[in-house]
């Protein structure tokens, strides 16, 4: 079975259709990028699978099991956030434990995690500083840890990107293709940037108006846009 399904999702507001229908079976270690103009149902989509904005309609299936109407902090997944959302006042040791620190996890795990996951990043010298003494670059790892710290069935990211320069978004790209084969977990990943899905995806879901347009890998969707 797939480790993620989401079936016939649907999201309404008021007469609005912000997602008409979406079937998708995410397997464990695929990275699947949702791409599309904007205001087409990416981001509702992501938000529907993180718990963020309820389902109208249809089921969602995490790790063989139904979680549709389930809390996010119940669900087996890590948002990465395009503002990063990090705690301004807590260092960056601070920002990567918090989450398992509130699942009262026990602390010499969640030390352990937080080590293993600022070494995977290449910010373990950041650890003891706060957010505003790093880079653009730097908080987008830092972000990226404080999901992989959580050892999520799928990584959920919103245009996680869009707020670096050309250069840093290209250099974080690879970097996140290699992690995401690296750590093998599914991964659901929102852009607009064709670039980026071509050179990422296993799978590409095409969304327009609400709906799925086209899936197929990036030479299928490439031959045949
Ligand atoms: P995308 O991520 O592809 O840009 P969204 O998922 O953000 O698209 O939005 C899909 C559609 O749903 C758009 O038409 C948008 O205006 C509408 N929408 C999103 N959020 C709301 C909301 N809270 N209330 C009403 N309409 C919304
Ligand atoms: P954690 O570090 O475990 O994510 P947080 O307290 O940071 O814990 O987040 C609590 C919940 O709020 C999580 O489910 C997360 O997905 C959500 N959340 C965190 N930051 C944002 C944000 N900027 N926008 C929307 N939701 C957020």
């Amino acid at each position: 079975m797939a480790e993620v399904s989401l079936r016939k999702l649907r999201k309404t507001y008021g007469a609005v259709v912000a997602v008409e229908e979406v079937n998708l079976d995410i397997a464990k270690g695929e990275l699947i990028v949702l791409l599309g103009p904007s205001g087409c149902g990416k981001s509702t989509t992501l938000r529907m699978v993180a718990g963020l904005e309820t389902i109208s309609a249809g089921e969602l299936y995490i790790g063989g099991r139904d979680v549709t109407g389930l809390e996010p902090k119940d669900r087996d997944i890590a948002m990465v956030f395009q503002n990063y959302a990090l705690y301004p006042h807590k260092t960056i040791r601070g920002n990567l434990a918090f989450g398992l620190n509130m699942r009262r996890i026990d602390p010499a795990e969640v030390k352990k995690r937080v080590d293993a996951a600022a070494e995977m990043l290449d910010i373990t010298h950041l650890l003891d500083r706060k957010p505003r003494q790093l880079s653009g670059g730097q908080m987008q790892r830092v972000a990226l840890g404080r999901a992989l710290v959580r050892d999520p069935a799928i990584f959920l990211l919103d245009e996680p990107l869009s707020n670096l320069d050309a250069k840093l978004r290209s250099r974080m790209r690879e970097e996140i293709a290699l992690l995401q084969r690296r750590i093998g977990k599914a991964m659901l990943y929102v852009t607009h940037d064709q670039t980026e899905a071509m050179t990422l995806a296993d799978r590409i879901v095409i969304m327009r108006d609400g709906h799925v347009q086209q899936i197929g890998s990036p030479l299928d969707v490439y031959d045949h846009p």
